[in-house]
Parts: structure tokens; C-alpha cells; sequence
């Protein structure tokens, strides 16, 4: 089960976030990226993959700039329902901190046109540590690819936008406001 690192982290009488169960959708695959306010501020990147969310932390945020190579942390496989969660995480809690959803979208793979097809192959590209996608979101739009690191420490990938049409130079962190709410994530409180 690949969700019971998500769990064992968690204790549901305290937080809000929901409980990680599989949930396989019949609608297009999404993405969506996350801004957390943890201890350190960061961007939660997420990807749909049968039925969970596969999850990177991104301490400087995703851009839009393909000169730009984000460090982006492989942490646990989260809940698809994970995708409308907005909110706090209590205090003494795991990722304690106020939580918004910075954009989310539909994605699909350069080749791969089925959605079976689709998930085949970004679980055989992610063990081999370098996968491609075109994300259709608000703010990001256009190819990316994720490529994992060849050092000691497991769980290291950097996030580059591709030279396409929609590279941009400007900063998309500049647009900081929610998808869901419409509110930044000082605005937001509960
Ligand atoms: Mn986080």
C-alpha cells in the first residue's frame, strides 16, 4: 500500500488533512502544486499516478524560466483527495503550517494519449528517474520534466520548464494567490 508512510505520519483526530485511501478516478490525470508554509516556506508538486498523488517538495517553487533547475524532494505518496486540501496543520503536528493550493490542471505525457497508457509510463520513466509532462494549469502550462540526481541522497530530482511557447522569464511565483480560494496564503486564515 503505498499510502501508509502518508498515514503513519499522520494522526486524523488532529489535522484536517484527509485520510490517504486509493482512488482510482476516470477523469483526466491532475497535478497540482501546493504552497506550505512548514517551517520552511515551500511548493508541494504533485502528480496523479493510480490513484494516489506522487509528491515532490520544492523549497524555491516551480518557474516558468528554463534556465531555472528547482531542487525538488521526492517525499511520500499522497491522497488524490489531497488535491482540494487547503488549511492548517495544527502546531506539533507533521507539516504544521497553513496550506494553499497554488494551481493545479490536468496533465498528459508528449506520447501517450490513453490515460492507462499515460500512468503505465510514468511509473516505468520515475523508476528510471527522468520523466516528461505537459501540464495544463493556470499558472503552469506547457512541458516540464523531473530528473532524479545521481548522488548519495535518495529522493532528489530537479523540476525544468522546456524551451516551449509558454516559457516565460518573469517570475510565476509573483501570482500568489490560491486557485481554490483566491486568496493569498497570508489572506489566508482559517
Ligand atoms: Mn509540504
Amino acid at each position: 500500500m503505498t499510502l501508509d508512510k502518508y498515514n503513519q505520519k499522520r494522526n486524523f483526530n488532529f489535522t484536517e488533512e484527509p485520510k490517504g485511501e486509493n482512488v482510482k478516478s476516470k477523469n483526466d490525470l491532475i497535478f497540482i502544486v501546493q504552497k506550505h508554509a512548514a517551517s520552511h516556506l515551500h511548493y508541494d508538486f504533485r502528480l496523479e499516478m493510480n490513484g494516489v498523488l506522487k509528491s515532490w517538495a520544492i523549497p524555491k517553487g516551480p518557474s516558468m524560466n528554463p534556465n531555472d533547475k528547482r531542487l525538488a524532494i521526492m517525499v511520500e505518496d499522497h491522497p488524490l483527495s489531497y488535491k482540494d486540501f487547503e488549511g492548517t496543520i495544527p502546531e506539533g503536528h507533521y507539516g504544521a503550517g497553513n496550506v494553499i493550493v497554488w494551481d493545479n490542471g490536468t496533465y498528459t505525457l508528449p506520447e501517450e494519449q490513453s490515460k492507462a497508457a499515460t500512468e503505465n509510463k510514468l511509473k516505468t520513466d520515475l523508476e528510471k528517474g527522468h520523466i516528461r509532462f505537459i501540464l495544463n494549469g493556470k499558472k503552469l502550462k506547457g512541458e516540464f520534466s523531473l530528473v532524479k540526481l545521481k548522488t548519495k541522497k535518495e529522493n532528489t530530482w530537479l523540476l525544468i520548464k522546456k524551451k516551449d511557447t509558454f516559457a516565460i522569464e518573469s517570475d510565476i511565483l509573483e501570482e500568489n494567490k490560491s486557485v481554490i480560494s483566491n486568496l493569498t496564503l497570508e489572506e489566508f486564515e482559517k
